[in-house]
C-alpha cells in the first residue's frame, strides 16, 4: 500500500499558519504534497474547476435543459434521431420513431445504439412506460439502458408489478436490485441520473470493478454498486475487462417504452486510470509533482525579485532541485540583508512584504524543504519582533 510521509498527517493546529487576507499563489497554506498527493492541501496552484452552466430540472410536461457541457444524444427533435442507429445493422437507421418529441421503441424493431461512443460518464435519461398497463413481471414496460452496450440498468414498469428484484427498474440487471422502488405510475416520466465507471484492469490485474451510481426520480437507488462484470440474464457475471468506450444501447424488449432528454457528460479519469483525483499511485504522483515543479521554475525564470523567489520556493515543495534550493536560499539571505539595512522609518512600508516572506520561509522550514541549519526563519522572526509586529 501507499505510504504517507509524516508531514501529511500533521494536525492543522500544529501547522499554525493563518489564512492570509489575500490568498497568494502557491502551496504555502495547508499540508504539502506527499507521496500520493501531488498538490498541497488548499493549494492555489491546483487548477480551478472548469465552469459549467447548470441546466434546469424536468417536469412531467417539459424536459429540463441540460448543463452547458453536456453532449446531447436526444433532444426531442427528429434530427437527433440521426444520432442513433440500428444495433443489429449498425449502418442502417433505427426503426424507432420520434413521436410527440419523444423517442419511442417500436416493438420487434430491435435495440438501438448511439453513434457516439463513450465510457465513464454522467448519463441523464428519462423514460416512460406505456400508460396502458399490459403484461406482468418482466413483460410490462420493459426496456433497458446499456452503458457501453454491455451492462444494463433495467427499465421496467414494476409499479404494482412484482418481479425478481434484481430485474426491477434501476437494477443493475442480474447483479443488484435498486435500494428503493421510487417509480411513478406508468405513463409518467421517470428520470435516471446515472454515474457509470467502467472496470479498470492493468496487466491483467483488476484495479477497479467499475460501478454504477443511479438516482431514480431523485432517489439514490444504486450507490457505487460494483459492476462485477456488468450482469446479465440468468448467468452470474464476474469481473472482466471492458473497452474504454462503447455506444449507449436502448433495449427493445417488446414494449413501446418512450425516452426523452438523453445527454451525458464525460467524467474525469480515476487515479487508477491515469487521472489525478485524490490519492494517486506514487509513480504518477511523482511525475505530476515534477511537472508542477518544472512549470513553476519556468515561471520563476520570467519573474524578478520577491515574486521570483517565492516561485522558486514553491517549486521545491513539489520536487527537490539542488540548484533551485541554493538559489532560493541565497535569494532569501540577500533579501534579509537588504531588509536589515532598511531605515527604521521605512520599515512599516515593507511590513506586507516581510510578512509574506515569513509565510513562505516558515512553511519551507516547518516542512523541511529548507534544511534545519538555514536560519532565515529566526532572522525574519527577529526583524518582526524588533518592529513590534508579533501578536
Ligand atoms: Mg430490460
Amino acid at each position: 500500500m501507499f505510504t504517507r510521509p509524516a508531514a501529511a498527517i500533521v494536525p492543522m493546529c500544529v501547522l499554525a499558519f493563518t489564512a492570509p487576507a489575500v490568498l497568494a499563489d502557491g502551496p504555502f497554506y495547508g499540508a504539502p504534497p506527499d507521496a500520493t498527493h501531488p498538490w498541497a492541501v488548499h493549494d492555489m496552484n491546483r487548477p480551478q474547476p472548469p465552469l459549467v452552466k447548470p441546466g434546469t430540472f424536468s417536469t412531467q410536461d417539459h424536459p429540463g435543459r441540460p448543463p452547458s457541457d453536456a453532449i446531447i444524444l436526444f433532444d426531442g427533435t427528429p434530427a437527433s434521431l440521426a444520432k442513433w442507429e440500428s444495433d443489429k445493422h449498425p449502418s442502417q437507421p433505427t426503426k424507432w420513431v420520434v413521436k410527440n418529441s419523444t423517442l419511442q421503441c417500436v416493438p420487434g424493431s430491435g435495440y438501438i445504439r448511439s453513434k457516439e461512443e463513450f465510457g465513464d460518464c454522467q448519463l441523464h435519461i428519462e423514460w416512460a412506460a406505456p400508460s396502458k398497463v399490459e403484461g406482468t413481471s418482466q413483460g410490462r414496460g420493459n426496456s433497458g439502458v446499456f452503458l457501453m452496450g454491455l451492462t444494463e440498468i433495467q427499465v421496467l414498469d414494476n409499479y404494482n408489478n412484482p418481479t425478481y428484484p434484481d430485474g426491477t427498474a434501476g437494477a443493475l440487471y442480474g447483479v443488484n436490485p435498486p435500494h428503493a422502488n421510487a417509480l411513478r405510475a406508468p405513463g409518467q416520466w421517470q428520470i435516471y441520473d446515472i454515474i457509470f465507471r467502467r472496470p479498470i484492469f492493468k496487466d491483467g490485474k483488476l484495479l477497479d470493478s467499475g460501478s454504477y451510481t443511479v438516482m431514480l426520480n431523485g432517489v439514490v437507488i444504486q450507490d457505487a454498486t460494483p459492476l462485477e462484470g456488468g450482469g446479465g440474464h440468468q448467468a452470474r457475471s464476474h469481473d472482466r475487462p471492458m473497452p474504454d468506450k462503447g455506444p449507449l444501447k436502448l433495449q427493445d424488449h417488446g414494449n413501446p417504452v418512450r425516452y426523452r432528454n438523453i445527454w451525458y457528460r464525460q467524467l474525469p479519469a480515476r487515479a487508477v486510470d491515469g487521472g489525478d483525483m485524490g490519492a494517486m499511485p506514487p509513480e504518477a504522483a511523482t511525475a505530476k509533482k515534477h511537472q508542477i515543479a518544472t512549470t513553476l521554475r519556468e515561471d520563476a525564470a520570467k519573474l524578478q525579485g520577491l515574486a521570483k523567489l517565492r516561485r522558486q520556493m514553491e517549486s521545491l515543495c513539489y520536487a527537490p532541485d539542488a540548484a533551485t534550493l541554493a538559489e532560493s536560499q541565497a535569494g532569501v539571505t540577500a533579501w534579509i540583508a537588504t531588509v536589515k539595512q532598511t531605515p527604521a522609518g521605512d520599515m512599516e512600508a515593507k511590513k506586507a512584504e516581510i510578512m509574506q516572506m515569513r509565510e513562505a520561509v516558515n512553511y519551507m522550514t516547518h516542512f523541511k524543504f529548507f534544511p534545519d541549519e538555514f536560519t532565515a526563519k529566526s532572522q525574519i522572526d527577529t526583524i518582526i519582533e524588533g518592529n513590534g509586529w508579533k501578536k
